[in-house]
């Protein structure tokens, strides 16, 4: 190790640590032979304030390969339970996650794990071991998320190895480092609630209230007043995700953040063509999980967590009144989200049955749920974009690529398109009545309501293969259109254009 490190200057904390010896088991990680480093996000980097300099630096891959610790961290393993596909599985924990320590960033703290970097306590059958395509999917879905305004994890560095590693087949490994304020899940609730330990579950609470959600503190009682928190983040997290067709895949108590960010990238998916059963976890046999069904798995998550903090919140009805917020809270959060998709600048009686009538619409004809949204902002007949001034905003390129490029218009991608145009009319007819005549706002909302590039399976599948072969370029041009993919990138429709046929063959499991 060198005298000095780029990690010097970042203050440490530890405070996850302090909580003590109980909620985790500190352990070295395991090195990886021949740890490379296939790809690191500065827009993560900075955050921690590192240079673009330091990540060159021969200290910087030996802790983000889990080769050597975080000099001044402190590194261990959380344990945590949880809900398995509605069944109760008792403790799970870190089981191939190490924390490596806390970080004060130039405006905030950041938590660093790295996935991947060996066995702990809490491995249970598993190998402590991630593999490439699974750490390429976490790595660029969360760039995906986070571009999209959606609250998750950050993704700082992806490490490739020489190890095998045996799933279906043999596979070689790979270690994604992530951040978040806290990787604290609703399952760490739960474990001191099964564990029958109140004096460890409070402490969780008021360590989690005191960082996370100070505001609490001077409720009259801020434990159900975190309850309060977590459903509305939860609530409004879930508004994000289905308003841009995202799965997540594994939706158990223990990949739920208790900070309302995307956690545990497995087999998620975006949806291309819509179908509301859709479901992206291959061995999710029954759709527990099917997007559809994510907000009420989310609440019946939250009463799960609810039903923990009962050990130490006796006022029952309480609670009951916290989860009552989740539905209302949700259903605003995705009026506003739909109103913006649509154009819509206030809420009128019958749009209720126009957005209905639209799922449906997409629902019979399997449309794309990326391109419809998108492209309903340029539906002919709606708006003569260029009287509308739309090249004054900065999404002019934008423009100029939809016009012209090979994007389907909207009517295209119905196949009943008959069904499409009356929908469309009642559509236009709608507009004239906005309280915001101005096509110019409609089209400056919508544009930013509805991204053009989202991380499709068969994008990701073709940095995978890439990735397989020492090449990082496809996650470079995807690290390009995701970080900010509600404008159009100069070059890269074909990032934004329909999935190839092959596309509905990808099969994404939980073997990762
Ligand atoms: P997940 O479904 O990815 O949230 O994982 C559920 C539990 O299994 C967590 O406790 C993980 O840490 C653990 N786990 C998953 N994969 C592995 C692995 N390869 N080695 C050790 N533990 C694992
Ligand atoms: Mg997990």
């Amino acid at each position: 190790m060198n005298a000095y490190d780029c990690f010097d200057d970042i203050p440490k904390l530890n405070s996850f640590a302090a909580l003590g010896a109980a909620f985790y088991t500190r352990l070295p990680t395991t090195p990886l032979n021949q740890p490379a480093l296939l790809h690191v996000n500065t827009d993560a980097a900075a955050l921690l304030g590192l240079s673009a300099q330091a990540l060159s630096e021969p200290v910087f891959l030996d802790v983000v390969s889990g080769t050597s610790p975080l000099p001044g961290g402190d590194t261990l393993a959380a344990v945590y339970s949880g809900h398995q596909f509605g069944h109760w599985a008792g403790q799970l924990g870190d089981g191939r996650a190490h924390l490596l320590g806390e970080l004060k960033g130039p405006e905030g703290h950041w938590e660093l794990q790295l996935k991947g970097a060996g066995m702990t306590p809490y491995s249970r059958m598993g190998d402590g071991r991630a593999v490439l395509r699974s750490s390429v999917r976490e790595y660029l879905a969360s760039v995906a998320m986070h571009g999209l305004g959606i609250p998750t994890t950050r993704a700082l560095s992806l490490v490739t190895a020489k190890n095998p590693v045996m799933r279906e087949t043999v596979e070689t490994a790979a270690v994604v480092a992530r951040m978040a304020p806290s990787f604290i899940r609703f399952g760490s609730f739960q474990h001191w609630a099964a564990g029958n330990h109140p004096e460890h579950l409070r402490r969780l609470a008021d360590y989690v209230i005191e960082r996370f959600y100070p505001e609490c503190l001077t409720s009259v009682n801020p434990y159900v007043a975190l309850l309060e928190c977590v459903v509305k983040r939860t609530a409004e997290l879930m508004a994000g995700w289905q308003v841009v067709g995202f799965c997540h895949g594994v939706m158990n108590t223990d990949n739920m953040s208790i900070l309302g960010l995307t956690l545990d990238y497995g087999p998620y998916g975006f949806m291309d063509g819509f179908d509301a059963r859709h479901i992206c976890n291959h061995t999710d046999t029954n759709g527990r999980y099917a997007w559809h069904a994510q907000p009420a798995v989310a609440h019946w998550n939250l009463y799960q967590l609810a039903n923990s903090l009962h050990t130490i919140v006796p006022d029952a009805d309480a609670l009951r009144a916290a989860l009552d917020q989740f539905e209302p809270t949700f259903l605003d959060a995705m009026q506003k989200r739909m109103m913006d998709k649509l154009g819509l600048s206030d809420w009128q009686e019958g749009d209720e049955t126009l957005v209905d009538d639209l799922w449906s619409l997409m629902q019979a004809n399997h449309a794309d749920f990326t391109l419809t949204f998108r492209q309903l902002a340029y539906a002919p007949g709606l708006a003569d974009v260029a009287k509308a001034n739309v090249t004054q905003l900065q999404i002019e390129t934008d423009l100029g690529h939809t016009v012209h490029s090979g994007l389907m218009p909207f009517i295209d991608l119905f196949i009943d398109r008959d069904a499409a145009e009356l929908w469309l009319e009642r559509y236009r007819q709608r507009i004239l009545r906005n309280s915001d005549k101005s096509d110019f706002n409609r089209i400056q909302t919508m544009l930013a309501a509805n991204p053009l590039y989202v991380l499709r399976n068969h994008l990701a599948q073709a940095a995978i293969e890439a990735a397989q072969q020492g090449d990082a370029s496809e996650i470079e041009n995807l690290m390009t259109v995701l970080r900010s993919p509600f404008v159009a990138h100069a070059g890269m429709d074909a990032y934004a254009a329909l999935p190839p046929a092959w596309a509905s063959h990808i099969e994404v499991s939980c073997s990762s």
